[in-house]
C-alpha cells in the first residue's frame, strides 16, 4: 500500500470527516485516520446530542452533495425565543423577517455522523485508518511524517498537509506547542432528548435560569433536544437523578410553554470550557474544528464555525492544487488562517460575552439584559444582523457556502 497522501486529516468526527468529503471531489489523494470504530455506539462525536445547524450549514450541506441524505433527519427551527426566567426580558426571531424557509436545522449527532460517514471509505481517493491513532508526528521542509498505531501495528505515513481535527483535546496542537487560550467556565452540559406535552412547531428555546442556561431544540420524532448548563458542584446531583425526578426538576426550570414533559432519553454530560488555539496554522499543519476553538454550546455554534473552517479550507487547497501550489506551504495555510480570524474571534467573543452576562446575578447586571432583550425585539435591523451572524452567512463566503461544487 502506497501510505504517500496529499491530505492527512487526523479526527473522523464531524469536523474531520466534513473536510475529507469536501476535498474528495478534489483530485487529491487524502488519509483519515480516527481512533474509534465507525460503527462504535460510542463514538464521542456521535452521540444523542442535538446539533442545532444554522442556515449557512444547510447551505456547505448542500454544496458538498450531502443534504438531501440528511435532509429527512432534520427538524426546522423557524422560531427562536430567547428569554430570562422569572424576569421580564424575551426576544425572538422569526424566518420570515429573513425570507427564509427556516433559520436552522436540528439533527442528532448520531444522524449527522450517519450522513457523513455513509461510504466514507469508498470515496475515490480517501483512505480510513480506523481504528487507528495518531501517535506521533514530524514536520520536514517538504513534508509531514505520521506515525499511526493500529491493532495489527504501528504504520508511517507521509504528507504534504496535516490537518488537525482531532478535537478539544487535540494533541497535534499540544504537540506543536504554540500555545492555547483556555478557561473553564466550571459548568457542564448536561443533555437528554425529551418528549413535551404538545407537538414541537418549529420554536427553538432558549432559557436563562438560576441554575443555568437551557436550550430546548426541536427534534425529528416528537422529540426536543435539551442542553442544560449545570454548575460543576451540582452536576453529580442532577446526574443521580432518576428520570421522573429529573423531568420535575426540568419542567419547574423551563415552565410549561412544551406542556408536560412525558419521557426523558439518555443523559450525558460533558465539561465545558473555552478553548482557543493561538496559531491556527503552521508550515505543514492546520487545526481545524474544536482542534482550533470549542466552545460553550449556549448559541449551539461549534460545529457550524468548524464546517466553515472545513469549507474555507478545502476552497484555498482546491485552488493551490489545481494551480500546482505546494498545500503545505505557509503561504496556502495563511490564507485560510486570514478569511477565518474574523468569524472565528466574533462567534467565540460573542458566545463567550453570553455565557458571563446570562449567569451573572448581579441585579444591575439582570436588568441590564432583560432591557436589551427587550430593546433588541423592538428594533428590527439590529435583530436582522444578529439572525444572519447566528445562521451563519455574515461575510466573504466560500464556494461551498455558495452551493457551488469544488470537484474538478
Ligand atoms: C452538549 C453539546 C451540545 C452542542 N450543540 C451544538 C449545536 O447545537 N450546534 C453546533 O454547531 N455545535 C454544537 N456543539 C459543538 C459540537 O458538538 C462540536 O463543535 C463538534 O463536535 C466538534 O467536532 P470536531 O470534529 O472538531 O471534534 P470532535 O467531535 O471532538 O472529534 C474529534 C475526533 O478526533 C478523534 N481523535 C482525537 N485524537 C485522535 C488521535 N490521536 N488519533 C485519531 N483520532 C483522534 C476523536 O476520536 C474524535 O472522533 C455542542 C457540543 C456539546 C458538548
Amino acid at each position: 500500500m502506497n501510505l504517500d497522501f496529499d491530505v492527512i486529516i487526523v479526527g473522523g468526527g464531524m469536523v474531520g470527516a466534513s473536510l475529507a468529503r469536501a476535498l474528495s471531489g478534489c483530485g487529491m489523494k487524502i488519509a483519515v485516520i480516527e481512533s474509534w470504530a465507525l460503527n462504535s455506539d460510542r463514538q464521542p462525536s456521535y452521540d444523542d446530542r442535538a446539533i442545532a445547524l444554522a442556515y449557512g450549514t444547510r447551505l456547505i450541506l448542500e454544496g458538498m452533495g450531502l443534504w438531501p441524505a440528511l435532509a429527512s433527519d432534520v427538524e426546522p427551527i423557524r422560531h427562536i425565543h430567547i428569554s430570562d426566567r422569572g424576569h421580564f426580558g424575551f426576544t425572538r426571531l422569526h424566518h420570515e423577517a429573513l425570507n427564509v424557509d427556516a433559520l436552522g436545522y436540528v439533527a442528532t449527532g448520531h444522524d449527522l455522523g450517519k450522513t457523513l460517514l455513509q461510504g466514507l471509505g469508498d470515496l475515490p481517493n480517501v483512505a480510513l485508518f480506523c481504528p487507528a491513532s495518531l501517535v506521533d508526528f514530524e514536520v520536514s521542509e517538504k513534508v509531514v511524517q505520521v506515525k499511526v498505531s493500529r491493532n495489527d501495528g504501528d504504520l508511517e505515513l507521509r504528507g504534504r498537509l496535516l490537518v488537525a481535527a482531532d478535537g478539544s483535546r487535540s494533541m497535534v496542537r499540544d504537540r506543536l506547542g504554540t500555545g492555547v487560550q483556555e478557561w473553564g467556565y466550571g459548568q457542564s452540559a448536561v443533555i437528554s432528548n425529551l418528549t413535551p406535552g404538545v407537538s414541537p412547531n418549529g420554536t427553538a428555546f432558549e432559557r436563562f435560569t438560576q441554575s443555568g442556561p437551557m436550550a430546548m431544540l426541536p427534534l425529528n420524532r416528537g422529540r426536543y433536544g435539551l442542553i442544560w448548563s449545570v454548575e460543576d458542584a451540582r452536576l453529580p446531583e442532577v446526574m443521580a437523578w432518576d428520570d421522573a425526578e429529573f423531568l420535575i426538576q426540568v419542567q419547574q426550570r423551563f415552565g410549561y410553554r412544551l406542556g408536560q414533559f412525558q419521557r426523558a432519553g439518555r443523559r450525558a454530560s460533558y465539561p465545558l470550557s473555552l478553548v482557543r488555539a493561538k496559531q491556527p496554522v503552521q508550515p505543514r499543519v492546520a487545526l481545524i474544528g474544536n482542534a482550533a476553538h470549542a466552545l460553550h454550546p449556549i448559541t449551539g455554534q461549534g460545529f457550524n464555525l468548524g464546517i466553515r473552517d472545513v469549507a474555507v479550507l478545502a476552497d484555498v487547497l482546491a485552488d493551490a492544487g489545481r494551480a500546482g501550489r505546494d498545500l503545505g506551504a505557509l503561504e496556502t495555510l495563511s490564507l485560510y488562517a486570514d478569511w477565518r480570524r474574523r468569524d472565528q474571534q466574533a462567534v467565540s467573543l460573542m458566545t463567550d460575552g453570553l455565557v458571563r452576562l446570562f449567569t451573572n446575578p448581579l441585579l444591575p447586571l439582570r436588568v441590564a439584559r432583560d432591557l436589551g432583550m427587550l430593546a433588541l425585539d423592538l428594533a428590527p435591523p439590529a435583530k436582522r444582523l444578529l439572525t444572519r451572524q447566528f445562521m451563519g452567512i455574515n461575510g466573504r463566503l466560500p464556494r461551498l457556502a455558495r452551493g457551488l461544487s469544488l470537484e474538478r
